[in-house]
């Protein structure tokens, strides 16, 4: 080891500690522009991943059945899916609720 060896550690998780602000703030903006489409009633034309919901510290997804109007939790760390899926992308059906025969809206919010 050298004689810099300490600096460089410390200089590296700055970097590190930076480059993990950067992404928790890129996955929260992402997140809430997501969030604001869906509530102001509009589809948006981008879905968050899996991971970016998860980065963001929002990992429930709330899921609406427009066939019997019973709303649900899922929690996206438990979805069997990279995390780099979209979220949008995952095939949901309301199994749970009313067996699936209307479908969940696609108005889920994280
Ligand atoms: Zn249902």
């Amino acid at each position: 080891m050298g004689k810099g060896d300490r600096n460089d550690t410390i200089r590296l998780q700055s970097m590190r500690a930076a480059l993990d602000r950067a992404t928790l703030t890129e996955a929260l903006n992402l997140i809430e522009a997501w969030n604001f489409k869906l509530a102001e009633g509009s589809t948006p034309q981008f879905s968050p991943t899996i991971g970016c919901a998860i980065n963001a510290g929002m990992p429930w997804l709330r899921l609406h059945c427009p066939g019997c109007q019973q709303t649900t939790d899922l929690d996206l760390r438990r979805i069997v899916r990279p995390r780099d899926y979209p979220i949008t992308a995952l095939k949901l059906t309301c199994e749970a609720m009313c067996r699936g025969l209307k479908g969940l809206s696609e108005n889920g919010r994280v």
